[in-house]
């Protein structure tokens, strides 16, 4: 679970473009599953969203979001 990203997974259609710029920035890789944000249940429009251990809290998967369903929790000073 990442302690800075809140999930809403209403807003979430399932398009994975979040997991392919993770793979992609972390392992240089386009491939969904070597993210460290898992989306399921996709074509079932249920989707289910998760944070794998390793995930390093960089932001870059709510910067690629373009549904909201990712949001940067705001850091208290
Ligand atoms: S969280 Fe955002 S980028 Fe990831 S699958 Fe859902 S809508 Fe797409
Ligand atoms: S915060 Fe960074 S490491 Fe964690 S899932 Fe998103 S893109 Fe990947």
């Amino acid at each position: 679970m990442s302690p800075n990203i809140i999930i809403n997974e209403e807003k979430c259609v399932g398009c994975r473009i979040c997991q392919l710029w993770c793979s992609y920035i972390h392992k240089k890789v386009f491939i969904p599953s070597e993210a460290y944000i898992q989306v399921k249940n996709v074509y079932d429009l249920n989707p289910k969203i998760s944070f794998l251990d390793g995930c390093t809290n960089c932001g870059q998967c709510v910067e690629y979001c373009l549904y909201g369903a990712l949001t940067l929790k705001e850091v208290e000073d």
